[in-house]
């Protein structure tokens, strides 16, 4: 059996199993219970790695498909167990956790005192029902060295314009960690002319009921449950998990809005309970330190943003006073990039940093205002921030415009002399877009910013292998994802890219 099918057996073959079998070295506090069917149907996942421990999730749902998901009003207690192989021959810890009604019947299993940079194998059972069997791994022990990492990074799924397999791709690779780095779901439906699925019917997703139902429709995908089930995510919402392109500061959105959005996506995403909304507020922005070897500083551009400026609009874009992090949030990611302590800065981070001017020139701002070009000078604390605390390896992962890009980084990208300072590395979508023509220009902007070394459209994601001397990253493509039948899809790298440690920008790789 190929790695790819064994994973896939893994977490398919589990689910269908997971009937009546009582595992023998399950912790037996719970008991069995009244529920409706398998409770398991949207998979398992763990998150947000420490040195000594994960979060370990789980979202009963015996009827994915129905307001409340077949699960009632009660809460249903759900033993977990983590064990150092795919058998459980050797648990190392076991607890049991409330799965609540009012949390979406989601759980968010803490273990606590693993051994550091070790792999694990977990599930989940309530009443006689088993769930799949996950993988996942801590963190490096503060100070040590892993040697490497391997991460995948994506965003952007609409489920109606295509399959994920680009998720089965990445479950095959068995990464350390994914990023997802935003619009999991998206509040709409597609506006294409062909849809491959349907989403469940609302004109637009704006309530608590509403968005669980669309996080549970998205979960029943194969491919997600696959890469969620093998390896632990550090994820970030951008603008789809709530509305279209919409900003946090002020009272542009109402609070109710919010707050329904926030939480499922806590309920629906393998996030500690330390990130738990409190009310039209969700703390997530947070760094994730792998060791000496690198750092996660997963953030935050939605919640703190000013509204974007009006089109083309100069005087509002370069006012100097413009955010996108908010003050809080900047302070935060300077501080912690001046403590330094890892060789590579990872930012993980929703839209589009580089400059990308259309024409090129200083005198028209014509940029997309949702991105860091309608926050200047925003962008321009944050580059001078790194460069001043002098900052190794600077490189920011990004998503949001469903195409792959690569770029060096400037403080000023109109100055085409002046020194490459960092790197970005953009992943396009899963499948938001629909299958892109194989015709398709680069867009016209390509041509005037020269710090673009790459854009491809095509759906996918990017893998990136990090090391002591180098970061490594393959922007990969998937053959199709209109065709349903996983067997007929094949993917490729498109384009590969070497990092040098010390060396900020793209080499060829
Ligand atoms: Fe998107
Ligand atoms: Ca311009």
């Amino acid at each position: 059996m190929t790695k790819l099918n064994r994973r896939l057996f893994l977490v398919a073959g589990l689910a269908a199993a997971g009937g009546a079998v009582a595992l023998p070295g399950l912790a037996g506090a719970s008991g069995p219970r009244a529920v409706a069917g398998d409770p398991f149907q949207l998979g398992v996942a763990s998150g947000d790695p420490r040195p000594d421990g994960m979060v370990l999730w789980t979202r009963l749902a015996a009827k994915p498909l129905d307001i409340g998901g077949g699960m009632g009003t009660a809460n249903v207690a759900v033993d977990w167990e983590i064990a150092t192989d795919e058998a459980f021959a050797t648990v190392v810890q076991r607890g049991t956790e409330t799965a609540i009604a009012g949390e979406g019947h989601s759980v968010h299993a803490e273990p606590r005192g693993l051994p550091a940079g070790a792999e694990f194998f977990y599930r989940f059972r309530s009443g006689t029902f088993i769930s799949p069997v996950g993988r996942t791994r801590t963190a490096p022990a503060a100070g040590s060295d892993p040697g490497s990492v391997k991460v995948a990074m994506a965003s952007c799924q609409h489920f109606e314009e295509g399959w994920y397999h680009a998720h089965r791709f990445m479950a095959a690779d068995e990464p350390d960690l994914i990023l997802f780095l935003g619009d999991y779901m998206y509040e709409k439906q597609s506006g294409l002319g062909t849809k491959v699925r349907g989403y469940v019917d609302f004109d637009e997703v704006d309530n608590l009921d509403e968005y669980r139902l669309r996080y549970a429709q998205t979960k029943l995908d194969p491919g997600l449950k696959a890469a969620h089930a093998v390896a632990p995510w550090l994820a970030v919402f951008d603008d789809h998990e709530l509305a279209n392109n919409w900003w946090g500061n002020g009272t542009g959105w109402p609070a109710a809005r919010k707050q329904a959005s926030f939480q499922a996506y806590w309920e629906n995403l393998p996030l500690p309970r330390s990130m738990k909304p409190t009310g039209p507020a969700i703390p997530l922005y947070r760094r994730v330190p792998w060791g000496t070897l690198a750092r996660f500083h997963m953030m935050d551009t939605r919640q703190y943003r000013w509204q974007q400026a009006p089109n083309n609009n100069c005087t509002e874009i370069r006012r100097t006073d413009r955010t996108l992090t908010g003050a809080a949030q900047e302070k935060w990611l300077l501080d912690g990039l001046a403590a330094g302590g890892s060789k590579w800065d990872l930012l993980g981070q929703q839209v589009f940093f580089a400059g990308r001017d259309v024409d090129g020139a200083t005198g028209t701002c014509d940029v997309s205002e949702d991105a860091w070009d309608g926050y200047d000078a925003s962008r321009k604390r944050i580059t001078q921030g790194w460069i001043d605390r002098r900052v190794r390896n600077p490189v920011v992962l990004t998503g949001d415009v469903h195409r792959h890009w690569a770029n060096d980084l400037r403080l000023n990208y109109f100055d085409h002399a002046s020194a490459i300072v960092g790197t970005e590395l953009v992943t396009s979508s899963i499948t938001s877009g629909g299958n892109p023509g194989s015709s398709d220009p680069p867009p016209a902007e390509v041509a005037k910013n020269p710090h673009v070394h790459y854009v491809g459209n095509q759906r996918g994601y990017v893998r990136a292998t990090v090391t002591g001397t180098e970061l490594t990253a393959e922007f990969t493509k998937v053959s199709s994802i209109v065709e349903p039948d996983p067997a007929k899809v094949t993917m490729a790298v498109s384009r590969r890219f070497v990092v040098q440690d010390g060396r900020p920008g793209l080499q060829a790789g």
